[in-house]
């Protein structure tokens, strides 16, 4: 249960906090956010989660918060303020607080900062990872410049229940040329039937994940072949294996697309073994001791 969270400047019990109704994120989408994994009382990855932060707020031209250095800091006082081992760490910046225009402010508005921490059972990702996911296509109706973490996640809302008011875990989005871009909330990866990994090369079309970045490092240890390509939802279907990367869900293996089963229905062999090598390379960054009672 989150019990404190981190809001411009103050930690505060989970039921008192609030953003001020003028929030250019509430009214505009105008927001940037992270997911951080959290595993074993320690950051996964977090340098490449504040690389990606600093990048998406660069190219809003919304300044840093506050130092890298300071960031880290409350991401790991909020996980021991909720005591959180196992589970993510979830930040969002935003443009501030000004009255309502879609012209940015013409004095600098502070940068909005909220940070929170939920504990995440791992029992129960291992048991779903176990089982794997069933995913569903849909057309990608989102805005040309996905590369950035915004907070504008309404398609990604609306696949995703539409996925699961059919059964399935995630939604896949599909461009144009009936390729796959990426999950609703990951990215999107086949294994061939060649032995060769797929995943589509990084554009303005997907978040470069940084689940995606560490496992091509896991890959290329394993001297896997890997195609940075586009694949179709035919060529998924009569794949060998189907996965997809997240901070929250690292590789999960994905069963089912479009209610077409892959391969024998079950978790592939490479896919399980990503799985369990994940965090033998990816970065981590102990939280340390946890406080008393918060
Ligand atoms: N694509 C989208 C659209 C996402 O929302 C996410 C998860 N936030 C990802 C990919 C995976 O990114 P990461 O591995 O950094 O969690």
């Amino acid at each position: 249960m989150t019990r404190i969270v981190y809001v411009n400047g103050r930690y505060l019990p989970y039921a008192e906090a609030g953003i001020h109704i003028e929030d250019r994120g509430f009214q505009f989408g105008d927001s940037v956010y992270e997911v951080c994994e959290i595993k074993d009382g320690a950051l996964i990855d977090v340098t490449r989660h504040c690389a990606r932060l600093q990048r998406s707020l660069g190219e809003l031209s919304i300044p840093m918060p506050m130092t890298e250095a300071a960031l880290r800091h409350v991401m790991k006082q909020v996980a021991r303020r909720n005591r959180v081992h196992n589970g993510l760490v979830y930040l969002q910046v935003t443009r501030g607080q000004a009255p309502r225009d879609f012209l940015f402010p013409a004095t600098a508005a502070e940068p909005g900062l909220v940070i929170l921490a939920r504990a995440i059972d791992p029992a129960k990702v291992a048991a779903k990872a176990g089982q794997g996911i069933a995913v569903r296509s849909t057309p990608d109706t989102r805005w040309a410049r996905c590369d950035l973490k915004t907070v504008m996640l309404l398609p990604a809302a609306l696949a995703k229940e539409k996925a699961r008011q059919s059964g399935a875990q995630e939604a896949w989005f599909v461009d144009e040329m009936g390729y796959v871009t990426e999950g609703a909330s990951s990215n999107a990866w086949i294994v061939r039937a060649d032995g060769y990994v797929l995943t589509r090369p990084l554009d303005h079309r997907i978040l470069g994940g940084v689940t995606r970045t560490t496992l091509l490092d896991v890959l290329k240890s394993l001297q896997v072949p890997v195609e940075q390509r586009g694949f179709t939802i035919a060529e998924a279907q009569s794949a060998k294996e189907a996965f997809v990367t997240s901070a929250s869900a690292t590789v999960m293996p994905v069963v089912s697309v479009d209610g077409h089963a892959i391969a024998d229905g079950r978790p592939g062999a490479l896919t399980v073994r990503l799985r369990k090598k994940f965090h033998e390379l990816a970065e981590i960054t102990p939280i340390e001791r946890f406080l008393g009672p918060a």
